[in-house]
């Protein structure tokens, strides 16, 4: 019982003491600009650097490291969050609007690429920082931070040596067990092209057409409303990406904190191709008037400070290697990953709705 308290002290002692020394790292002083941060687009008259970044992430944690940036370089961080469709598309219309492009999935940094909208970016500390299976092979983005697709199962109804694979979700025994989101979604556009890469089109369809009969519902929500379908007994196994149980066992909702304690994690395919792996990913704006500074945010945000503080704060694992990972990763065990090239995945997309929509995937 000790120990279970212990453990989280531990985890908002560590995360205490690294906010304190993002903090540190900020300059003294007072005449360096305040944080700018958020969706104020709106220029300081004193502020003669700045970076501008669309960001499909929307997590605290960004604010904050974004903060300690500016103060320790004296450069303005100006944030725009939407969508990455929506954030791409702005960016293909007004060239020079954003120096910086992050997205959470690979499909859409490689939407983006396609789209000619970023450039290649030659860093000796980048290259040295992102493993070369998370970078594109063209050097037009990166890897900022690793999420694994998952299984999340009842702690009550599941035996988790019973499922070793994605393929086993197909199994008849888990005919109505699957709770998922819809196939508009990008992790799971991911996934499925991992499979495909991993077999071919028409095995990755055969395996979706008998997944989706063992569908709980339509697919619906987000990674979240599928773990609480298995707290509710209304789905035995939930498809999620590791943050999101990290994020419900965090909760301020006791009922969330209920519905991540409910369930275990299996990563899946430990003895072939290992777990599907995505990325959160950045990348520099084709027409960036502030190239310099966006380069200099992207290694601030390699660093190993900032690398540490995206698990210790968000969940995620650092995409940098041998940056320590926080208790509750710890606890989650390692694991093999898919080593395949992420670039791969994101160019098997179109191949991925194909199969979604040959097998009636909503
Ligand atoms: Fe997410």
């Amino acid at each position: 019982m000790l120990l279970n308290i212990i453990a989280p002290m531990k985890t908002i002692y560590g995360l205490f003491c690294m906010l304190v020394f993002l903090g540190s790292c900020a300059g003294t002083d007072k005449d360096s600009n305040s944080s700018k941060s958020g969706e104020d687009h709106t220029s300081n008259p004193e502020t003669t650097e700045s970076v501008t970044v669309y960001s499909h992430r929307h997590y605290d944690i960004d604010k904050e490291i974004f903060s300690a940036f500016e103060k320790e370089t004296g450069i303005q961080v100006l944030v725009k969050e939407d969508k990455a469709s929506k954030l791409i598309e702005l960016i293909s219309q007004k060239k020079d609007a954003a120096d910086i492009l992050i997205t959470v999935d690979v499909a859409r940094l490689n939407q983006a690429k396609n789209k000619n909208i970023l450039q290649p970016i030659q860093s000796d500390y980048i290259n040295s920082r992102v493993p070369s299976n998370f970078m594109d092979s063209d050097y037009m983005w990166f890897g900022l931070t690793k999420r694994y697709r998952v299984l999340a199962y009842s702690k009550e109804r599941v035996n988790p040596v019973d499922i070793k694979n994605y393929t086993d979700l197909a199994q008849p025994k888990w005919k109505g067990k699957i709770a998922v989101r819809s196939s508009g979604n990008t992790y799971n556009q991911s996934l499925m092209a991992s499979v495909i890469a991993n077999s071919d089109q028409t095995k990755a369809e055969t395996w979706a057409k008998s997944l989706v009969a063992n569908f709980s519902r339509s697919p619906k929500g987000n990674d979240r409303d599928q773990v609480k379908e298995v707290a509710a007994d209304r789905a035995d196994i939930a498809i999620i990406n590791t943050y999101y149980l990290g994020k419900l066992l965090n909760s301020e909702n006791e009922q969330e904190v209920e519905a991540g304690k409910s369930v275990g994690l299996i990563f899946p395919n430990q003895e072939n191709s290992g777990a599907h792996v995505n990325i959160s990913g950045i990348g520099v704006c084709k027409y960036a008037p502030n190239k310099d500074n966006a380069i200099q945010l992207i290694e601030y945000l390699l660093s190993d400070k900032v690398q540490e503080l995206y698990s210790a704060a968000n969940y995620e694992y650092p995409i940098v290697k041998d940056i320590p990972i926080c208790d509750l990763l710890q606890s989650w065990g390692s694991f093999r990953e898919d080593t395949i090239a992420l670039e791969e995945i994101g160019q098997l997309n179109t191949a991925a709705l194909e199969v979604f929509a040959r097998a009636g995937w909503e």
